[in-house]
């Protein structure tokens, strides 16, 4: 990976970092902006709803306040008079037109206090105003009495108190009592007043009294106050007729329990509505009136609507985070975008540099001559064309038993230079084995068992056949990538075919060249490639004012070997012959089959002494060779030597052949197995 592709890939992860973290900071930004307002919309919804909760018990208190005012306007009566007469009491309340001024009252009445020994008497004298049936109930007899004895509106269910002594009940009797001692209206918790007459239809009532002392009594202690006591004005309230109207507005934001003491099953007097346990906002104010204490409960209605307006808001921050978030995907989707833009403009990239390393690679090839040269050029390339890795060629030797590093590119390789051909799976299997850094179940080529890094073995092949390896390891301890080990095995595979291409074609090259050079039989040159190397000595000698000495050795009696052993058997001589010259051969002589039992040294160079030594030795070899033919040994070989040199013997190919062919000439007349000079016979 380049540095450029590097830079340019942290630019693009620093910019969706920035982006991601602005689009959380927004997020974040919304999501506490919408629980500020959603904390002071309950807030403050809480408040109203609490200031209307403060607001209705004080209507409330009004109301009952409005109440005690008419029996306080009522007592008022009979501190004006000592008699008061039901007409009177008649007229009074009629006059007030309670049922439009003070909707929910039931009536408005008094009850005389009665002591035991005026009861009959009491009785008589209501009875004598016209009603015949008056008796005060219930029945029984009881320190006091207090009986209704005006009640207006003196109808309907009203008539039912008629006559009934409230003392007799133990809760009317108790607010009764706390009025006279206090001189102050008192009104009482939870009753069933006695105008219920249907069980099915009863409603939950509660009274309100307002002590009547006797005029000109003193009524400053609550001992002078329950001395002077009369009766009392009082009203009774059915529950639901009196609070239903005042608490009948529909559309109310609240619903509402009052209780006629603590806030308890048994002391509810009415409700609009049974309780909601889920109402947002509930709140129990006490309701002082009277010296009593009542419990308002109100809790937030229906038409309180805190859950839409919150889920209104809940709406409209949602649409605000959606269009954020739609935002970052637009800026993600477009960053994504760019990245792989860029990642497919770096492997376009990339793929044309390979391309051009390949090609030059493949054009270089085509001028090298020796194998040495394909590995110098391919040292340079495959750094660059496998960044990241250190590798090296191996060819295997002509035995196939072991491959030697020709050359090698990046740091020094963590294994050996040379190794046996068993040792590597690439060779063996002839195809390639890519081995894992932190694979356990790839097995490792014995020659790679040493190094821990993740390699690629490449065999090169030859029709088929190993003819060496690329070695390619990691060059750190890390492994390489699924897509890079695809991408470098297709690279490594078409380098390869290009390696295994050139290599056999100079090979083949060399193969041929080899064949027109040489002798098939002896291996030794040919008189062609003899007669090209013997000119171009000439012109080196020539320039430099050297010698050469041109040998001409035919072998002794040659026919009667064939003749005698066959063919078979002159051949096999042939090649000892040809074995001792190449032994013989040094430097840059040059040794060849002439033609037949003939053959030709061309020694550039030697002293004349040394030549007759060497040839000399040579002589003695051949003389000395025992060659066996089928189990037979075949007869002592000779042969003679004639030897002419350059510039004295002739000037030029033809000249100096000839005078050595006469000296090996005059060798044989001479006897054979001897040597002769040309210029010693000049
Ligand atoms: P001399 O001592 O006079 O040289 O006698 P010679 O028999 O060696 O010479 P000659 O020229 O009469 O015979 C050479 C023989 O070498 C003739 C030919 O059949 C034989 N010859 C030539 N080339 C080959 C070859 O490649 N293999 C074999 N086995 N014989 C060959
Ligand atoms: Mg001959
Ligand atoms: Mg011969």
């Amino acid at each position: 990976m380049s540095i450029k592709k590097r830079s340019e890939d942290q630019k693009e992860n620093l910019r969706e970092i920035l982006i991601g973290l602005a689009f959380v900071a927004i997020v974040v930004t919304t999501v506490v902006l919408w629980l500020n307002l959603r904390k002071s919309t309950e807030e403050s919804t809480k408040n109203s709803f609490e200031e209307l909760a403060f607001t209705q018990r004080g209507m409330l208190i009004d109301r009952m306040k409005d109440y005690e005012q008419v029996l306080l306007g009522a007592s008022g009566l009979f501190a004006a008079s000592d008699h008061v007469s039901r007409a009177e009491w008649r007229k009074y309340i009629d006059a007030l037109h309670l049922d439009q001024t003070l909707p929910g009252i039931q009536g408005v009445g008094f009850t005389k206090m009665i002591l035991p020994e005026d009861k009959k008497s009491h009785e008589q004298s209501i009875r004598q105003e016209g009603y015949p049936e008056y008796k005060i109930t219930p029945d029984g007899q009881r320190e006091i009495y207090s009986s209704i004895i005006y009640l207006e509106p003196f109808s309907g269910r009203n008539i039912r108190a008629f006559g009934y002594d409230m003392y007799s009940e133990p809760i009317r009797r108790a607010a009764m009592r706390r009025a006279a001692a206090t001189g102050k209206p008192a009104w009482t918790s939870k009753v069933t007043l006695v105008q219920e007459d249907d069980v099915k239809n009863s409603q939950p009532g509660f009274l309100v009294y307002v002590p009547i002392y006797e005029n000109q009594k003193p009524i400053l202690t609550t001992k002078e106050r329950e001395a002077a006591l009369i009766g009392y004005v009082y009203s009774p309230f059915r529950a639901w007729d009196m609070m239903g109207k005042l608490f009948q507005d529909t559309n109310r934001l609240f619903e509402l329990q009052l209780f006629a003491g603590s806030p308890q099953k048994e002391n509810l007097l009415y409700e609009t509505a049974p309780l909601n346990s889920q109402a947002i906002f509930k709140i129990d104010l006490p309701v002082l009136i009277g010296g009593t204490e009542w419990t308002a409960r109100f809790w937030s209605g229906p038409n309180l609507n805190l859950k839409e307006r919150l889920n209104d808001q809940l709406i409209r921050y949602s649409a605000v985070v959606g269009m954020e978030c739609l935002l970052f995907m637009a800026f993600v989707i477009d960053s994504r975008y760019r990245r792989r833009e860029h990642k497919a403009k770096q492997e376009l990239e990339n793929a044309n540099r390979e391309i051009g390393l390949i090609a030059s690679l493949m054009q270089q090839l085509q001028g090298c001559n020796e194998e040495k040269q394909i590995f110098t050029l391919l040292r340079k390339i495959m750094g660059e064309l496998f960044p990241g890795t250190n590798g090296g060629f191996y060819m295997l030797n002509t035995q196939g038993t072991e491959l030697s590093c020709m050359g090698v590119w990046g740091s020094p390789l963590s294994i050996p230079g040379m190794f046996k051909s068993h040792s590597c799976f690439a060779i063996q299997e002839c195809q390639m084995r890519c081995v894992s850094h932190s694979s356990k179940s790839d097995a490792r080529c014995d020659h790679a068992a040493s190094s821990q890094k993740s390699y690629i073995c490449m065999p090169l092949l030859n029709r088929g056949q190993g003819i060496g390896s690329i070695y390619l390891e990691a060059a750190s301890e890390e492994d390489f990538s699924e897509s890079l080990i695809k991408h470098y095995t297709k690279l490594l595979t078409s380098v390869a075919d290009t390696i295994s291409l050139t290599v056999s074609n100079l090979r083949l090259k060399d193969s041929l060249k080899d064949l027109s050079i040489r002798d098939p039989l002896t291996g030794l040159y040919n008189r062609r490639y003899m007669e090209e190397g013997l000119e171009r000595e000439i012109d080196r000698a020539r320039r430099i004012g050297r010698s050469i000495a041109v040998v001409l050795l035919d072998v002794d009696h040659f026919k009667k070997i064939n003749d005698q052993y066959g063919h078979e058997a002159g051949d096999i001589v042939l090649k000892h012959v040809a074995d001792l010259m190449k032994d013989f051969r040094s430097g840059s002589d040059i040794v060849c089959r002439f033609g037949g039992e003939e053959f030709v040294l061309i020694l550039p160079d030697m002293s004349p002494q040394n030549l007759s030594d060497r040839m000399n030795t040579l002589k003695h070899n051949i003389e000395k060779m025992k060659i066996t033919y089928r189990g037979e040994q075949l007869p002592v070989t000779t042969a003679s030597i004639g030897i002419s040199c350059f510039p004295e013997d002739g000037m030029d190919r033809d000249a100096l052949l000839r005078s050595a062919d006469l000296a090996m000439y005059r060798a044989k007349q001479n006897g054979r197995n001897r040597i002769e000079w040309s210029n010693a016979g000049a």
